[in-house]
């Protein structure tokens, strides 16, 4: 099974689930011509889709268009059902970055066809993610800034005040259909500025002030 580490502690935490939104910025809804929604899109990735800091992202041979998503990333520290949006942070051990890495052919096709989009989302290396900051870090703090750029080039860079769902409002909804437990990830949407990568790029993304992972793309 997979780890993720903890800033300043030994050893890691053992990933279980990765829960992931979709559409939770409202620009990035406008630029995937989809509908900004009313409750949340959720999706899952498998654990085995989670990648550490430094290690290559490998496009697959089925797809020849791989997106970049950059989004903030929440480590579930505590097991909670129905868990209240004024509880919320009570189950985040910390926030970090991850990349949720697409395959849009695909996932073009499977929208088209009204199939599940869990090749397009949840292949190897699909979910890269930084070390977890814990939570008493961002005491104060309501908002932080996400950013990704390719190749020395800023694509995407945002202000997590502008996600429709707050993470506590994610936790509470996501949390009455799958009881969380210590290890789960949530994605928590990206926001606009997505965009194609290649073999041979170079991909930063970064938590501002916080967090940074780096990889290179790969073809199979
Ligand atoms: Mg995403």
């Amino acid at each position: 099974m997979k780890t993720v580490k903890i800033q300043g502690a030994d050893g890691g935490v053992q990933v279980g689930k990765i829960l992931c939104l979709g559409r939770n910025y409202a620009e990035h809804a406008k630029e995937m011509k989809s509908e900004v929604p009313t409750t949340p899109v959720v999706f899952l990735k498998p654990p085995s889709a989670l990648l550490t800091n430094g290690e290559p992202i490998v496009r697959p041979a089925i797809s020849h268009d791989m997106h970049h998503e950059v989004e903030l990333i929440v480590l579930i520290g505590k097991n909670g059902k129905n868990v209240s949006a004024a509880k919320a942070r009570e189950y985040v051990l910390g926030f970090g970055v991850g990349l949720d890495m697409t395959l849009r052919d695909v996932q073009a096709e499977a929208k088209k066809k009204g199939l599940p989009w869990s090749v397009a989302k949840g292949f190897d290396t699909s979910a890269p993610v930084s070390e977890i900051i814990p939570i008493g870090k961002f005491d104060g703090q309501n908002e932080m800034t996400i950013r990704c750029s390719v190749n020395g080039v800023v694509r995407q860079q945002t202000s997590t005040s502008k996600m429709i769902f707050s993470v506590e409002k994610i936790i509470e909804y996501v949390s009455g259909i799958f009881t969380l437990e210590r290890g789960d990830v949530i994605f928590t949407g990206t926001p606009e500025g997505v965009g194609p990568v290649v073999p041979g790029d170079n991909i930063e993304a970064e938590l501002a002030g916080f967090a940074k992972i780096t990889h290179q793309v790969v073809a199979a």
